[in-house]
């Protein structure tokens, strides 16, 4: 989740030194199209990049979503909007195409920080720099939740995880509705109840929790569920997983946040691998 005064924007800059990345964007005024008219199909069947969810067969599954302008971002009905400029560009006599960034930290797939809903935690610097890397890093679980309801204290207690599981990605009715592929931010989605994240904490070695839209915590239970999962800073929130086509079983996932300095959120890539 992202509170609004809580949001961090991030800026930086990216070069991009393949021309050919560039012609995935979608052309405006601040990303000018490339100059595709002089190439022949040849050409340009031979430059269309291939966008992957899986690699090696299979065995390497991507569960991270793809930044798009177009993807939901926190309590917006306008979804993420432009993120991507690029104010150094080939096309206008620069030697190198550069592309600026900004969007809220909690955009898309994310990690959540101590600091997100303990100012304390923040004022102390709790932020995703120190977030503990054998966590995010380690064999893994990911389980089909009841779809009817959210993740309550019952619900979990139903999962019968097994004791010395650490690391468990919470499939829900969110990847079945496609949520995180529609615009609009959707109060509907589904998440954990303060019970239910209170039930965690008590009676699993649950360590990663990630689930597949943009909170863990169900909208009613948004602070009360961030606020059990976050206080013992042992316990990491991962948000906004795509696991659509993925069976559930164990994998080891692999999630890797920015080294933020001073962030509450950062954009993490997550893999699976079989
Ligand atoms: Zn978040």
């Amino acid at each position: 989740m992202v509170l609004l005064n809580a949001a961090v924007a991030i800026l930086f800059t990216t070069l991009i030194t393949f021309s050919a990345a560039a012609a995935s964007f979608v052309a405006d005024d601040a990303y000018p199209s490339p100059h595709i008219a002089s190439m022949t199909s040849c050409d340009l069947d031979d430059l269309s990049p291939i966008r992957r969810e899986e690699y090696d067969e299979g065995r390497i599954i991507d569960i991270t979503h793809r930044y798009r302008s177009d993807m939901p971002s926190w309590e917006s009905d306008d979804g993420l909007g432009q993120f991507l400029w690029l104010p150094g560009s080939m096309k206008n006599g620069s030697l190198a195409n550069n592309s600026e960034m900004k969007l809220p930290a909690h955009t898309g797939t994310h990690v959540d920080a101590p600091g997100h809903v303990y100012d304390h935690y923040f004022d102390a610097g709790f932020d995703v720099d120190t977030l503990d890397l054998h966590v995010l890093n380690g064999p893994a679980l990911l389980v089909d939740v009841p779809r009817d309801k959210n993740i309550t204290a019952e619900v979990m207690k139903s999962l019968n995880i097994p004791r010395g599981v650490k690391r468990v990605l919470f499939r829900t009715l969110n990847t079945d509705r496609r949520l995180m592929w529609q615009k609009p931010f959707d109060t509907s989605y589904v998440g954990f109840m303060k019970d239910g994240a209170q039930w965690l904490k008590d009676n699993t070695d649950i360590k990663l929790v990630g689930t597949d839209y943009l909170s863990v915590a169900a909208f009613d239970d948004l602070i009360p569920a961030h606020l059990v999962f976050l206080e013992s800073r042992e316990i990491i929130l991962v948000e906004g997983l795509k696991l659509e086509d993925v069976k559930a079983g164990i994998y080891n996932v692999h999630c890797l946040p920015l080294r933020l300095l001073g962030a509450e959120g950062s954009p993490i890539r997550c893999i699976l691998i079989k």
